[in-house]
């Protein structure tokens, strides 16, 4: 582990990671052709990585792109123009050309991928956030690459649609990833907008975000891509947060991720997570935002072990009360009552009380699922 600042340290140190893509990368010369050689060299610069022992997660746009022209939309219309039921449309015609062009491009490195298409909304909902976590670490797991993009056809126009920059951190977040690289046209964060102002520098390493990084991004421009230079700074904020490092370059030639992975002359502007440690980060979120919906009651010994670090096991619970859903953030109480800490419970009220007492071994004859052996994982727990 090295404490460089640099995105090759970064990139180097991190064993899980997002990579979101730009529409404009994806698509081809034509309006319903995906560019298959810039995705079969990213697929390889991927299977490197895992071959490496890393993990990635691909967020990839360019449904709308790429369904343009069966919704007869002309190439010059910019994103804001077109109307939002005939973009969703767009989408679910493109979302078939952009998941076959990472199909074949990973089918040709022997690796597998899946398509998961989610909204904000959903990830923001505890109990879907973690069933999509665990399909995502199932996925993972078994050496496939999921290829996440925005469920355009339900997401709402105003404060979802067409915001894969922040859906990648949000990503990060749900999973625990180190890094999210942003792959655009833009190399990095400048201190003005570099084809306007010839004065204006590149910055390599941002440390600490702040207001005035919002006034260098400026605003949108049309074009392909919805979200321009500001929904990437926005994403940062997030993604720096909740102790995440956010890359920003352009993904332009062929091999960009290689090159930023290998070479310190590929530019990129690292936002520098401002938590060391995204558990610690999480935790804080879960100690500071939730208000608990039910408790369970602990015995010593488990209150011995969750003081050591380790999960609250379903056998050391004594009593579980209130009206939970999977997903819910719970109190934990010790044998008196009192509240030593509080946790994201992966059994809803009625399962946890079934499985109250019992030992994860049998979990599945009891509920004939065994859904997770923990009923609060540690890394989803926060003692007082
Ligand atoms: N989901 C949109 C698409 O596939 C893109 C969203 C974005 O570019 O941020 O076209």
């Amino acid at each position: 582990m090295s404490n460089d600042k640099t995105t090759i340290s970064v990139l180097d140190d991190a064993n899980l990671l997002v990579i979101k893509v730009g529409s404009v990368l994806v698509r081809g010369k034509r309006l319903d052709e995906v560019n298959q050689s810039w995705m079969d060299a990213l697929a390889r610069d991927i299977k490197t990585l895992i071959d490496n022992g890393k993990k990635v997660v691909i967020v990839s746009s360019g449904g709308v792109a790429l369904g343009r022209k069966a919704l007869g939309i002309s190439e010059d219309t910019p994103p804001q123009d077109i109307p939002l039921a005939k973009k969703q449309a767009a989408s679910s015609v493109g979302q078939y050309y952009v998941f076959n062009g990472y199909f074949k491009a990973f089918a040709k490195c022997g690796v597998n991928v899946a398509q998961v298409l989610l909204t904000m909304g959903e990830t923001e909902n505890r109990r879907m956030n973690l069933n999509a976590r665990d399909t995502l670490y199932t996925l993972l797991d078994h050496g496939i690459v999921p290829v996440i993009n925005e469920n355009d056809t339900v997401s709402t126009g105003e404060i979802c649609f067409g915001d894969n920059d922040r859906l990648s951190v949000r990503v990060a977040q749900m999973v625990g990833a180190d890094a999210v690289i942003l792959f655009s046209t833009a190399d990095g964060l400048y201190t003005d907008n570099p084809d306007t102002n010839p004065q204006a520098t590149h910055l390599p390493l941002i440390e600490k975000l702040g207001d005035e990084h919002i006034r260098m991004a400026g605003e949108a421009v049309p074009g392909l891509s919805t979200g321009g230079m500001k929904s990437k700074i926005e994403a940062a904020f997030s993604a720096t947060k909740t102790g995440i490092h956010l890359i920003i370059t352009d993904g332009l030639e062929s091999h960009t991720l290689k090159k930023l992975c290998s070479n310190n002359s590929k530019r990129s502007s690292l936002f520098y997570a401002q938590h060391g440690n995204k558990i610690a980060a999480r935790k804080m979120w879960i100690g500071a935002h939730m208000s608990p919906k039910g408790s369970v009651t602990i015995d010593d010994g488990a209150l011995n072990a969750l003081k050591n670090g380790k999960s609250l096991l379903p056998i050391g619970a004594r009593k579980v009360s209130g009206d939970f859903k999977r997903g819910d953030v719970i109190e934990i109480l010790n044998l008196s009552g009192t509240r030593i800490g509080m946790g994201i419970s992966a059994y809803n009220i009625q399962d946890a009380k079934l499985i109250c007492g019992h030992k994860s071994s049998e979990i599945a004859d009891i509920l004939g699922i065994i859904t997770s052996d923990e009923l609060i994982h540690r890394n989803d727990m926060v003692l007082e």
